[in-house]
């Protein structure tokens, strides 16, 4: 049986910036990767996907992108940078080996880890699969109504959908990018808007990631109270724009409220669309006011941007709102889901669960000795699970692992004295 230290589980951002902290602390270590190297990347996100932060922000500290640092790299760079950065570190990372088992060593410790390339032992693992595991459809429309159900995972282009309108349930920064590109595409556009957040794509000259940085929003520890479920409309489409939901409406995307039901061939929905909207301003607008005064308490020339404040009216289909679509009368062939991800961590028996299968942990250290976790949303921070964040909680969890690693080294070098003694 193959011996590492710490194996850990996945070969994305997450596994790759765990596998540069645990060289540095001098740990040894496995990454294995059942594709490629941020196959997520490459193989889950449709084809136009930028990123949605600068490429100045979005990056590791050790490595620029080849593109200009206000540029947003596309899906394939992004994919191509983490591949370079595994090769700048050396990272010991075996792709296209999965790991299918992960059981505690009873009365060794550490545990066993079976994989598709056999079996290795290791005193620490860490789950870096992603936040973003398995693709969610609420279970709304039954799998045989006559309409294509897809999940925003599935996604790659408009030529991809059979033809008619669609309707897009879901308006992250996934669902609002895919139902403006398929509007542009010459869809008629369904989309079913519900709680957001709005940030600002730029004010007063500087990208949302850097006010959110500089406003120490990164670095928050825990989403807003009423606000656990609340996604971010953000996008870095065409350049970089902000993400203005009424303006899409007017140029001919339908905007409705949140999807509750479905019966006989009629979806219909939630009489909240204007309040989402309007929430979504209050966000936007809160972003704004917190910047004019950051900008005014450090004296920094930056622009005033009145015009920023300015919100377009309510087009009808928000004053009058839909609550109730008929998909054939609509000719809509299509219902692309981008409704989320939940966690899968069926292969890792290990006692650290809660009984909705979400992992126990503080920062990552889960409650089993040995067990970490990695890339989680709000792992420790709202940047947790993006591609800056990530590389800082890798720091911390190859800090923990050293530690409790210097604890054996202590145990281990005490025991002969005390046989001797
Ligand atoms: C549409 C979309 C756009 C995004 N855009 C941005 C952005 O612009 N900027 C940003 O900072 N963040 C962005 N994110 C968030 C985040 O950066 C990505 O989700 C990123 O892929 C997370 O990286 P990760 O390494 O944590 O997980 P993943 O990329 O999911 O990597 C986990 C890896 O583990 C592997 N794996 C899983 N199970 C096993 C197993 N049992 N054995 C072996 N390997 C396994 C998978 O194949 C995968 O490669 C975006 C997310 C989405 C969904």
């Amino acid at each position: 049986m193959e011996k590492t230290h710490t194996l850990v589980v996945g070969g994305g951002q997450a596994g790759i910036a765990m596998s540069e902290h645990l060289g540095a602390q001098g740990i040894p270590h496995i990454v294995l990767e059942r594709d490629r190297i941020a196959e997520r990347w490459r193989s889950e996100r449709w084809d136009s996907l930028v990123a949605n932060g600068p490429a100045w922000h979005d990056r590791f500290p050790n490595l620029e992108f080849s593109c200009g640092g206000e540029e947003f790299a596309g899906k394939e760079a992004v994919a191509d940078y983490f591949v370079d950065y595994a090769a700048n570190i050396g990272a010991p990372i075996r792709c296209g080996v999965e790991v299918t088992h992960v059981t505690p060593l009873a009365g060794k410790g550490g545990f066993r880890a079976e994989t598709s390339a056999g079996v290795i032992q290791a005193q620490s693992v860490v789950a870096a699969t992603g936040p973003f595991q398995r693709p969610v459809i609420p279970p709304l429309v039954p799998s045989d109504a006559p309409v294509t159900q897809m999940h925003s995972n599935a996604y790659r282009n408009p030529a991809q959908l059979p033809p008619g309108a669609v309707l897009v349930v879901g308006a992250g920064s996934s669902g609002v990018q895919i139902a403006e590109e398929l509007m542009r595409a010459g869809r008629q556009v369904y989309l079913s808007v519900g709680p957001h957040d709005r940030p600002p794509r730029r004010y007063r000259g500087r990208d949302f990631v850097w006010w959110l940085g500089v406003l120490g929003k990164w670095n928050a520890e825990t989403p807003g109270p009423g606000t656990e479920h609340v996604t971010i409309a953000v996008s870095g489409a065409d350049g970089g724009k902000t993400v203005e939901f009424r303006a899409l409406a007017n140029q001919g995307m339908t905007l409705v409220g949140m999807t509750e039901g479905y019966d006989a061939g009629v979806m219909r929905f939630a009489p909240d669309l204007a309040d989402n909207l309007r929430n979504g301003d209050r966000n936007y607008l809160s972003v704004l006011d917190e910047a004019d005064a950051y900008i005014e308490a450090n004296g920094l020339d930056l622009p005033p941007e009145p015009q920023a404040r300015v919100i377009p009216d309510d087009p009808a289909c928000v004053t009058d709102p839909l609550r109730a679509l008929d998909l054939a009368k609509a000719g809509i062939g299509t219902i692309l889901w981008a409704t989320g991800y939940a966690l899968d961590y069926g292969w890792l028996a290990v006692d650290t669960f809660d009984d909705k299968g979400r992992p126990i942990h503080q920062r990552g250290v889960s409650q089993v000795p040995g067990i970490y976790f990695l890339g989680l949303p709000w792992q420790s921070r709202r940047g947790s699970s993006f591609i800056w964040g990530v590389w800082h909680d890798a720091k911390f969890i190859a800090d923990q692992i050293a530690i409790q690693r210097g604890y054996m080294a202590y145990h281990d070098a005490a025991q002969p004295v005390a046989e001797n003694a």
